[in-house]
């Protein structure tokens, strides 16, 4: 089956992709979010011309493939074009077949686990407690993940004694309950400090520290998880699959957290999730990024033998990143009873909305 047209919208924050299939099915993708100019320059580079006329016998393959014939240029950004691609064509395959993406993948049903992940350190210690309690009571949230220390912030906090109050005000207002809590590092502490850090955690009630150290020391992450107790976790920022390799046979974390999108697509998140299912470590997808990166990550998700307690789900809302991220598709992704509920409609599932395309500068190639 050709892919006899490619399409790209772009508006700051994110690029959507559409692919028009020899049949004339139409798979709508997303590009990583970020600098989605620059993404959608790399898709129209090396990755549409790569694509067009193609024929897509497998998908996995045919991305392996493209990777494979751009052998100079691994970086991040072709990464995140080739997310756009891989998503629209994981799209069109669902619609071809009449089943959401989840079906395709093997997964049993679309409501998925997720966790309420904060992405504010501006918030004071007793606002988070009270935000996460009123989420969880209208939504079911079993879990929640809150901010700790500064990103790549050198062992400073955001303001003096602000980690240990938030880890003691959010663990104490659910006392008793049976709340999984992550507390998220992004990078900030050399291993000495993300030691102590991890204690104070532990001993307040946190399941999970993400990030602990900067994320390129894998020596640092992997002495932080040998002396603590609780869960120590990372990944998101790794897009390399033999780093994967590496962190997961190392044991440099207890639970990966990769990046749908920055890793390029589906087809790759899929092979992370086989490296880490070969050392019986789980996944819990980083999907803070709001656009279509959770309901990716969602769907995916569902269908992994080592998928981890829950998915993250960014409690910001859209606005937080973009606030045009609120018109970009419908319907919504709800969270009921601590599960985003996936609708069944074929594919994704979902539609751009009017409104963003026709606000997105507009590129395409034709076969020809
Ligand atoms: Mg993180």
């Amino acid at each position: 089956m050709k892919i006899v047209k490619i399409e790209t919208f772009t508006q700051s924050f994110v690029a959507l992709v559409r692919v028009t299939m020899e049949d004339g099915i139409v798979g709508i993708g997303q590009m990583s979010p970020y600098h989605a100019d620059i993404s959608t320059d790399v898709f129209h580079r090396f990755v549409a011309p790569a694509a067009i006329g193609r024929s897509v016998d497998g998908i996995e393959q045919l991305v392996e493939d493209i990777f494979s014939e751009t052998l100079k240029f691994p970086g991040t950004f072709m990464c995140r074009a080739m997310a756009g691609l891989d998503t629209a064509l994981w799209d069109a395959a669902g619609k071809r077949a009449g089943q959401p993406v989840y079906v395709l993948l093997g997964a049993d049903g679309g409501n998925v686990p997720v966790y309420g992940s904060s992405m504010c350190r501006k918030i004071g210690p007793d606002e988070e407690a009270e935000r996460f309690l009123r989420l969880r009571d209208a939504h079911g949230f079993q879990s929640f993940k809150f901010r700790v220390g500064r990103s790549n912030g050198r062992n400073q906090d955001a303001w003096p004694g602000r980690t240990p109050a938030i880890a003691d005000a959010v663990c104490k207002a659910f006392n008793g309950d049976d709340i999984r809590f992550l507390a998220d590092g992004n990078s900030c502490y050399d291993a000495e400090n993300a030691i102590m850090v991890g204690r104070m955690l532990a001993d307040a009630g946190v399941h999970q520290f993400e990030e602990p150290c900067p994320y390129w020391d894998y020596d640092a992450t992997r002495t932080v998880r040998e002396a603590l107790d609780i869960d120590v976790s990372g990944g998101e920022q790794d897009n390399y699959l033999p780093a994967w390799s590496y962190m997961v046979r190392s044991n440099v974390v207890d639970i990966c957290q990769p990046d749908l999108c920055y890793l390029g697509g589906v087809s790759r998140a899929l092979a992370v999730a086989r490296i880490a299912a070969e050392q019986d470590k789980a996944i819990v997808f980083h999907a803070a990024n709001d656009s279509l990166v959770t309901l990716f990550s969602l769907h995916v998700f569902a269908s992994l033998p080592n998928a981890g307690h829950a998915c993250e789900f960014n409690i910001e809302g859209p606005e937080y990143h973009d606030p045009l991220l609120r018109e970009l598709f419908e319907p919504a992704v709800v969270v009921r009873d601590g599960k985003a509920r996936l609708n069944g409609e074929p594919g994704w599932g979902i539609q751009p909305t009017r409104t963003w395309l026709e606000a997105a500068s507009y590129r395409a190639l034709d076969l020809e």
